[in-house]
């Protein structure tokens, strides 16, 4: 049975209100009255339950379709303005116990050479990341409780948070590592993490459970309701996602909503972000393999329909996506992406000449950032570098009213402009600084209060004098 509230994976996911919700999109693909209603109701910004959303995804009138992406376009716009957060991973340990059949970590790979950083390693990766001017990580690792217990993770932590390097600094350590206890959430709460990450990799149970055939990601309900024991742990900002290419992006795309609304209706705040990965290449994964792979055209009405169902909710996409893809997505509804990354244990230091054979997947963005930072600018974003409202104790539903309350153009806008005068001084190239300084004088005025205006001009002036980390 179906309850949204309920703290059971199969009550709040339900297998046959999804294939409802199926039957329902496919039934009204065509009716113009519903989905013209849909796009109405949207247009308040409130967003849109799962089964309406999924109408949306469904919809076969070219331009019904081409309002779902003007109306995604332009909600993007009015809560996240031309703001990009940008972010790096960093890949602490590839060993993992799972048998995840799509990811290269899995225990039967032999080919993959094993690695775990020593927090020396670590300490080498940071500075790296710091000096091309990251201040905001996504640690990522496979899960082995004898290798990467989680007093490994929590050391990796505050290594992290401890490293100062000229100017450098990472604020805002984000962890993605395998589902655990409410009492390792505690503690990733306690070490100053800001969002906790899982990807739900597929809500089918059956096809999860063929998916992850051992190790301990095989148990579909400790996996699913690990977003519930975060919560229940003390970390209020989640980032969920799925791994499109695993299942029907039409059961996932579902499933991915239903959790967003129990995560609401449960703790009072929903997913901090959703990822939209999708299934890449990687050693002994090919993706020809896979029947359930997703086209652009697809991909871009997907990242579309989730802006315009949970417009609080900021999207992520990593340089899995291609710069193209990258391109179309972000004004479609994607608000984070990383920069520079390397998806391979020790990849950000590794030595002229030394093996890459332990990357997680194959990276189709190779650029630098400072490349990335350059062509968002041309493109007329804000590359924002900022991490205050986790600082500042804005996260879960504090987060969500500062949104709620359209502040963003008195807080979020001043803190972009400010970060990114703090990366143009510090890291950018001459051609990135020339067009950064000029896209920050333009966009100054767009502060709507004076006094916040006036400030935030002083901070940018301090920032040229050296001084650094000022926040709204
Ligand atoms: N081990 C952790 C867990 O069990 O959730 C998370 C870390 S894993 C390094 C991060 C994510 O990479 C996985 O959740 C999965 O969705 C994604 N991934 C694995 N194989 C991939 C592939 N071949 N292509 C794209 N993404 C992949």
């Amino acid at each position: 049975m179906y309850d949204v509230k309920s703290n059971k994976a199969g009550e709040f996911i339900s297998h046959d209100e999804i294939l409802a919700t199926m039957a329902y999109a496919r039934r009204n693909a065509e009716n113009r009255a519903l989905i013209e209603a849909i796009l109405e109701r949207a247009e308040t910004g409130r967003g849109l339950p799962h089964r309406e959303a999924a109408v949306l995804l469904e919809c076969r009138l070219p331009d019904l379709t081409q309002r779902m992406f003007d109306l995604a376009r332009r909600i993007k716009q009015r809560f996240y303005g031309n703001r990009i957060v940008m972010f790096a991973p960093l890949y602490l340990s590839n060993y993992c116990v799972n048998g995840c059949v799509y990811c290269p970590y899995h225990l039967p790979n032999k080919t993959i050479r094993r690695k775990k950083l020593t927090q020396e390693e670590i300490r080498r990766e940071v500075i790296a990341l710091q000096d091309m001017g990251h201040k905001r990580l996504a640690l990522e690792a496979g899960e082995d409780p004898v290798n990467n217990p989680i007093e490994y993770v929590l050391e990796s932590i505050r290594t992290i948070y401890g490293i100062r390097h000229r100017n450098g600094a990472i604020r805002r350590v984000n962890v993605n590592i395998a589902a655990t206890t409410v009492e390792n959430y505690r503690r990733l709460h306690e070490a100053g993490i800001g969002t906790y990450i899982l990807f739900q990799e597929t809500y089918h149970k059956e096809n999860y459970e063929a998916l992850h055939p051992t190790g301990p990601k095989h148990d579909y309900d400790w996996h699913t309701e690990a977003m519930d024991r975060a919560m229940q742990g003390g970390i209020d900002d989640v980032g969920i996602g799925v791994l499109f290419g695993l299942e029907t992006y039409r059961y996932d795309f579902t499933g991915l909503l239903m959790h967003a609304e129990h995560l609401e209706a449960a703790f009072g705040v929903g997913p901090h972000t959703v990822s939209v990965p999708r299934l890449c290449m990687a050693d002994g994964i090919d993706t020809g393999d896979f029947e359930n792979c997703v086209p652009d055209e697809v991909f871009h009405k997907i990242v579309a329909a989730i802006r315009i169902a949970v417009p609080y909710t900021g999207m992520i996409i990593s340089t899995r996506e291609s710069r193209a893809s990258r391109e179309k997505v972000l004004e479609l509804g994607v608000s984070q992406i990383s920069g520079g990354s390397r998806t391979s244990v020790g990849g950000y230091v590794r030595e002229e000449g030394e093996e890459e054979n332990s990357a997680q997947f194959d990276v189709s963005d190779r650029r630098t950032l400072d490349e990335v930072v350059a062509w968002l600018l041309d493109l007329g974003y804000i590359p924002s570098f900022c991490t205050a409202c986790y600082r500042a104790g804005r996260t879960g539903d504090r987060f969500m009213s500062l949104l709620k309350a359209g502040q963003i153009a008195n807080c979020c806008h001043p803190n972009a402009l400010i970060t990114l005068k703090e990366y143009l001084q510090d890291y950018a190239s001459p051609a990135t600084r020339r067009k950064g300084l000029r896209q920050i004088e333009r966009e100054l005025d767009a502060v709507p209060d004076d006094r916040v205006r006036e400030t935030a001009r002083r901070f940018l002036q301090a920032i040229e004098k050296g001084e650094r980390d000022f926040r709204f």
